[in-house]
């Protein structure tokens, strides 16, 4: 980590007033003549940059180089409950598989339970070079200590270069405290994955509430830790002819160890995972009240889709919070989304943009909304909606097609088709 050292005897209320007004985060105080930076400081450089000159001094901390090419092959964390494999593990084995291919490095998945070892085989399918299986009774629960000391056990023996993690209720429980006892880095939430040839791995994801796409490398340690949300990326296809083979690993008893005893595991009843949805109808704000809903929820209903929200339906309380598509909500993939008055701020696009066909409803010609659909229709919500309704209702009156023609205007963004 670099620090920012200060020069005492440079220093006056003048100069401070200067730093302070170019510190975005207020990390400067001056009380009693002595200047201080505070832990708010995150070493944007700026008063280094543009304050007054020798006052403030960069120091950087000299790292040592680790030797790279001891670690090799791209793990990817096999999340599952009673061995029944959530599908986040099939596409991030996917995507492995391209970065792999990049540097010439295998891949493995590391499957940790109990009785999992006749359920390793299918992960084979999906192009692993080796699936590494700790089954052990006391792993027969997902609880923190046991796991994380399998997974140090996993990266003790095998050094792998990366590892890959969903970001599940699991996945960001253990990703972040193995990455800590490693003294490696982490990135929460990738939504792009691309690998250097020197096999540091380029981990992109929203930054600065989505206004930015921020590149992190982790280039001074490893194995570098990243976790995906479900449905960032795709599964691949199946091979027909499996190469990998399975290796039973162990580790001691006293490493399975933990204060947490499991007494009984209760399922949560299971609700709507958007996630899941093949066809989704998005609620923006341009929706004027609760009440309009009804419309909605009778348009989804017809066309078999799942009703979900942009924030704002979070904030008016219109909806469930596991409803909201977005950065701060879920990612979806559907096959079909409308979006029904949403402007399409980058923070609701960064969950939904990598949908098979999305269709916008907006009446601002102009809404970024449009930048990223394929189809758009530029008008009152509340003048379309009812005609799609009737539409749907009598497909053949031709009054019904005739009201849907689009106006031109809006066919032109790239992304649009049709
Ligand atoms: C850190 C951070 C995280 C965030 N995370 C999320 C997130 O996960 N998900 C999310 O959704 N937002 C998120 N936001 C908020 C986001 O920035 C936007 O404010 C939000 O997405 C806007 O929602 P909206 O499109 O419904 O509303 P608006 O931006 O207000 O857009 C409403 C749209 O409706 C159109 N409209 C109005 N009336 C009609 C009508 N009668 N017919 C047709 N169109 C009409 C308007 O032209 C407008 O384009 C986040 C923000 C921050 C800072």
């Amino acid at each position: 980590m670099a620090g920012i050292r200060i020069i005492k005897e440079n220093v006056d209320q003048k100069t401070f007033e200067a730093l302070a007004e170019i510190c975005p985060f207020d990390a400067f105080s001056y009380e009693n003549a002595v200047l201080e930076v505070s832990s708010a400081c995150k070493v944007c450089k700026l008063c280094i940059k543009n304050g007054p000159a020798g006052v403030l001094v960069l120091e950087e901390e000299q790292r040592v180089a680790i030797d790279k090419s001891l670690y090799r092959g791209i793990t990817v964390y096999v999340d599952h409950i009673e061995g029944k494999i959530h599908p986040v593990t099939f596409e991030l084995i996917g995507k492995a598989r391209e970065l792999a291919a990049v540097i010439d490095h295998p891949v493995y998945a590391l499957f940790m339970g109990t009785n999992i070892s006749e359920k390793a085989d299918q992960l084979l399918s999906y192009g692993v070079d080796k699936v590494f299986v700790y089954d052990q009774p006391e792993l027969k629960h997902f609880v923190i200590e046991p796991y994380a000391n399998v997974l140090e056990d996993f990266i003790e023996k095998l050094k792998p270069s990366s590892i890959l993690v969903g970001a599940t209720n699991v996945g960001r429980s253990l990703a972040p405290r193995v990455a800590a006892r490693c003294h490696t880095g982490l990135t929460a939430d990738c939504t792009i994955l691309e690998m250097k040839e020197n096999t540091d791995l380029v981990q992109i994801r929203p930054a600065f509430g989505g206004n930015i796409m921020a590149q992190i490398v982790t280039q001074y340690s490893r194995p570098q830790f990243c976790t995906v949300r479900y449905k960032v990326f795709t599964a691949p296809e199946l091979v027909k002819e499996p190469w990998g083979s399975v290796e039973i690993m162990a580790i001691g008893k006293d490493k399975l160890i933990s204060a947490i005893e499991v007494l009984e595991v209760i399922k949560k009843e299971k609700g709507v995972d958007l996630s899941d949805a093949e066809t989704i109808v998005a609620v923006g704000r341009g929706v004027k009240c609760e009440k309009d809903l009804e419309m909605i929820y009778q348009f989804a209903q017809k066309i078999g889709a799942t009703v979900a929200c942009t924030r704002p339906g979070i904030e008016s309380g219109w909806f469930d919070a596991r409803l909201q598509i977005g950065l701060s909500g879920r990612t979806v993939k559907p096959k079909l989304i409308i979006a029904l008055g949403i402007s399409g701020a980058v923070q609701f696009a960064a969950g939904m943009q990598n949908s098979e066909y999305i269709i916008a409803i907006n009446n601002d010609s102009k809404a970024p909304i449009f930048n990223i659909a394929h189809c758009g229709m530029v008008g009152d919500l509340y003048e379309i909606l009812p005609e799609l309704l009737k539409m749907i209702d009598e497909p053949e009156t031709e009054e019904a097609g005739k009201t849907l023609v689009m106006p031109e205007a809006i066919k032109a963004p790239e992304r649009m088709v049709g």
